[in-house]
C-alpha cells in the first residue's frame, strides 16, 4: 500500500479523500491556492503546500506545480478528486511520468473516453447500445442541420468536449437550428477550447441512469450497482440516489452488464461512472437505454452507492492504485436498503441561484445524515470555486425512508448570512412526483416556480422570533418600545413584518437580533427601526447591511469625521433605497463598502469608533 499521498484538490472532495486515507495510516499532503490558505482541507491534511493564485487557472490547474509539490513533500502518489485536472489524460501521463503513482485510470483510458464523439464510436464498436445520432467528421453548418433534419426533432447538440452540463442545446424544430448550433460552438470554444459538436436523438422522457464500475491491474472489472440522477438543473445534478426507482432486476442486470463491457473496452482500471440516459415514457426498459458517456474519475455522487453497498470506494481506489486486486467479486456485492444525496450550493434560488459569497458566520447541518463538506462555521466561500459547499446523503431502509432523513436534515439546515439552495431541496425532496419516484431529467425546469422556498417564515416561527425580541430581558434598553410591547413591526430578512405577539409564550432571553430557521432557509429578524439601520445597533459601532442587496452609494471615506445620523452607504435593495446612517459622533474605523457593490445581509460594511481620531 502507498505510505503517502497527495490530494490535488480542494473543499470536500478533497476532505473525504483524507479521511480514508488517514484511516488506511497513509500521509496525507493538501495543496491549497491563496484563497485557501485557511481552508478545512488544508488544515485537516498532514501537511499542506501552497501551489499559487486563488484563480484555478494559476493553482488547481497547473500540472507541473502540483507534481513539484509532490515531489517537495516526499508524497508517493496523487488523487486528482473530481473537476479540476481529474480526467486530463496529458496530467495523468505526467504524473507517472514524474515516478509518481496515479489513483486513476490508465492516460490511454481517460483519452479514449475524453470526446463524447470518439468514446460513442468506440462504445458501438465494443457492442454497447449508444443514442441515435450523428459523429461525424463533416462539421459544416449545412451537413449538420441536414444530419439533425434527418434524425428528427427534437435534437441535441453537445459539444464533443463537453462537461459539467455545458456546451449543450437542444432543438425543437428545424428553423430554430442554425441560431442553436451558433450559440453551442461560441460556448463550446470558450470553454472547452474545442467547437466541435455532435447530435443526439433528445430523448423524451429522459431519465439519467448512471452504473459505477470499478476495475483493478488484473484485469477484473465488477459494477457497483445503479444511480439514478435525473433530479437536474440546466443538465447539472442536484439529488442522486441508488438503486434508481422502478428498476426491476432483469433491466438492472442488463444496464449493468452493459457498463462492465464498456469499462472492459478500455481496460478500465479504477472507478469509473458509465453514464446512460433512459427513455422511460413506459418505464425502464433494457432495450431503451443508451450510454452517453463515461466520467474516468469518483463522482461527486459516488457515497449513495457507498452508503448501499457499504464499500469505500476511495479505499477501494487507494488499493488498487497500489496494486492490490479488488476487494470483493461481483457475487459479493449486493444492495442494502436506499441512499439519497443532495448538495447543498451557496447560491439563492430567489435570484436565479446567484451564487452566493462571503463569510459563513452560521454553519451547521447537524448530524444526523452523512455530512460531506469542505467548510465549516467562519470559513469563507471564494468566488473563484465550484459553490458547492456541501453534500447530505442520508440512507434508510428504503426510498421513503431516505428520503424523509434527508429532507428532514435540510430543513433543519442553518446556513447565515450566505444564501443555499437547502429550501430549494426540501421542496423538490417534498414534491409528489419526487416523492413518488417519478423523476426525469425535465422536472425542475417544468416545476419551476413551484419548488422556490417561501420568502418569509411561517406564522409561528415569526411569533416566536417576535417573542424572544421583545421579552423584557437584560438589553431592554436598546428595545424601541420597551417595555413589552403586543404587537409590533420587525425586520425579517431585511423585510419590513407586522406580528402580534399576544399569544407568544414566554421567552427569556433578548437578543438584539437572531437567527430564524425553516425549512432550510435562515432568516436574520430583529425590531425594526424606521431612521438608519437596525442591525449591529449603536453599540459597537458595526454599520451591517441589513438584507442582501447593492450599494449605490458610498458617502465616507476610512478615516473620515462623521456625525450621528450622517449619511454613510445607501443600499438598494428589494426595489428600495436604504440609508444607512452614523449611530453616534466618531471616526469610519473601517469601511468595507464600494459604490456599485453586492452585499450579503449582515456584513459588516462600516465601523464607526466613537470620538475623533
Ligand atoms: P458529476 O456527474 O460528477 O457531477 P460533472 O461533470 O458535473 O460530473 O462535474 C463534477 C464536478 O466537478 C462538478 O460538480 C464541479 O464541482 C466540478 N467541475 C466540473 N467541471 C468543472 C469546471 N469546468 N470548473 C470547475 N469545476 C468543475
Ligand atoms: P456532461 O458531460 O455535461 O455531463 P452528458 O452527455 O452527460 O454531459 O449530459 C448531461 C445531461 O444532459 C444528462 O444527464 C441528461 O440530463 C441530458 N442529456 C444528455 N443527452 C441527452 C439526450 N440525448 N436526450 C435527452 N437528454 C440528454
Ligand atoms: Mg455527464
Amino acid at each position: 500500500m502507498i505510505g503517502s499521498l497527495l490530494i490535488a484538490n480542494r473543499g470536500e472532495i478533497a476532505c473525504r479523500v483524507i479521511r480514508t486515507a488517514r484511516r488506511l495510516g497513509i500521509r496525507t499532503v493538501a495543496i491549497f491556492s491563496d484563497a485557501d490558505a485557511d481552508a478545512l482541507h488544508v488544515r485537516e491534511a498532514d501537511e499542506a503546500m501552497h501551489i499559487g493564485p486563488s484563480p484555478a487557472r494559476e493553482s488547481y490547474l497547473v500540472g507541473e506545480r502540483i507534481i513539484a509539490a509532490a515531489h517537495a513533500s516526499g508524497a508517493e502518489a496523487i488523487h486528482p478528486g473530481y473537476g479540476f485536472l481529474s480526467e486530463n489524460a496529458d496530467f495523468a501521463k505526467a504524473v507517472q511520468a514524474a515516478g509518481l503513482v496515479w489513483v486513476g485510470p490508465n492516460p490511454s483510458s481517460i483519452r479514449a473516453m475524453g470526446l463524447k464523439d470518439a468514446a460513442k464510436k468506440r462504445m458501438a464498436e465494443a457492442g454497447v447500445p449508444t443514442t441515435p445520432g450523428y459523429l461525424g467528421d463533416d462539421q459544416s453548418p449545412e451537413r449538420l442541420q441536414a444530419e439533425a433534419d434527418a434524425i428528427g426533432y427534437p435534437v441535441l447538440i453537445k459539444a464533443v468536449a463537453g462537461g459539467g452540463g455545458k456546451g449543450m442545446r437542444q432543438v425543437t424544430d428545424a428553423s430554430a437550428f442554425r441560431d442553436a448550433l451558433d450559440s453551442c460552438r461560441r460556448e463550446a470554444a470558450s470553454s472547452f477550447g474545442d467547437d466541435r459538436v455532435l447530435l443526439e436523438k433528445y430523448i423524451t422522457s429522459p431519465r439519467h441512469i448512471e452504473v459505477q464500475v470499478f476495475g483493478d491491474s488484473q484485469g477484473n472489472v465488477v459494477h457497483l450497482f445503479e444511480r439514478d440522477c435525473s433530479l437536474q438543473r440546466r443538465h447539472q445534478k442536484v439529488i442522486e440516489e441508488a438503486p434508481a426507482p422502478g428498476m426491476d432486476p432483469a433491466t438492472r442486470a442488463a444496464v449493468c452488464a452493459a457498463a462492465v463491457q464498456a469499462a472492459r473496452a478500455v481496460d478500465y482500471v479504477g472507478a469509473g461512472t458509465i453514464e446512460f440516459i433512459a427513455d422511460a415514457s413506459e418505464g425502464l426498459k433494457a432495450d431503451r437505454i443508451w450510454f452517453m458517456e463515461m466520467n474516468t474519475r469518483l463522482q461527486v455522487e459516488h457515497p449513495v452507492t457507498e452508503a448501499i453497498t457499504g464499500q469505500d470506494l476511495v479505499e477501494w481506489q487507494l488499493r488498487v492504485a497500489s496494486g492490490e486486486p479488488l476487494p470483493c467479486t461481483q457475487d459479493e456485492l449486493a444492495i442494502h436498503g436506499w441512499a439519497m444525496e443532495a448538495r447543498l450550493y451557496a447560491e439563492d434560488p430567489a435570484r436565479g441561484f446567484l451564487p452566493s459569497i462571503g463569510t459563513l458566520e452560521a454553519f451547521d447541518l447537524g448530524d444526523s445524515v452523512r455530512v460531506d463538506t469542505g467548510v465549516e462555521q467562519g470559513a469563507s466561500v471564494s468566488p473563484f470555486y465550484d459553490p458547492m459547499i456541501a453534500k447530505l446523503i442520508a440512507h434508510g431502509a428504503d426510498r421513503e425512508e431516505a428520503r424523509e432523513a434527508l429532507a428532514d436534515a435540510l430543513d433543519e439546515a442553518v446556513v447565515w448570512p450566505l444564501r443555499t439552495n437547502a429550501g430549494f431541496l426540501v421542496e423538490l425532496l417534498d414534491h409528489p412526483d419526487v416523492a413518488a419516484g417519478r423523476v426525469d431529467t425535465g422536472l425542475i425546469a417544468r416545476e419551476g416556480e413551484a419548488l422556490m422556498p417561501p420568502r418569509l417564515p411561517s406564522e409561528e416561527a415569526l411569533i416566536d422570533a417576535a417573542a424572544a425580541l421583545t421579552a423584557p430581558g437584560p438589553l431592554a434598553g436598546f428595545r424601541l418600545n420597551a417595555p413589552m410591547r403586543q404587537a409590533g413591526r420587525f425586520l425579517v430578512g431585511g423585510e419590513p413584518v407586522d406580528i402580534d405577539v399576544t399569544d407568544a409564550g414566554e421567552a427569556d432571553v433578548t437578543p438584539d437580533r437572531l437567527l430564524v430557521t425553516e425549512g432550510g432557509q435562515t432568516w436574520l429578524a430583529e425590531p425594526y427601526r424606521a431612521t438608519g439601520v437596525a442591525a449591529g445597533g449603536a453599540a459597537d459601532g458595526a454599520i451591517l447591511a441589513p438584507m442582501p442587496g447593492r450599494l449605490i452609494a458610498v458617502d465616507v471615506a476610512a478615516g473620515q469625521s462623521v456625525s450621528k445620523g450622517q449619511r454613510l452607504v445607501t443600499l438598494e435593495a428589494m426595489k428600495m433605497e436604504h440609508s444607512l446612517t452614523a449611530p453616534f459622533d466618531g471616526t469610519v474605523a473601517e469601511l468595507n463598502a464600494i459604490a456599485g457593490g453586492q452585499v450579503t445581509e449582515g456584513a459588516v460594511l462600516v465601523r464607526i469608533e466613537q470620538g475623533d481620531a
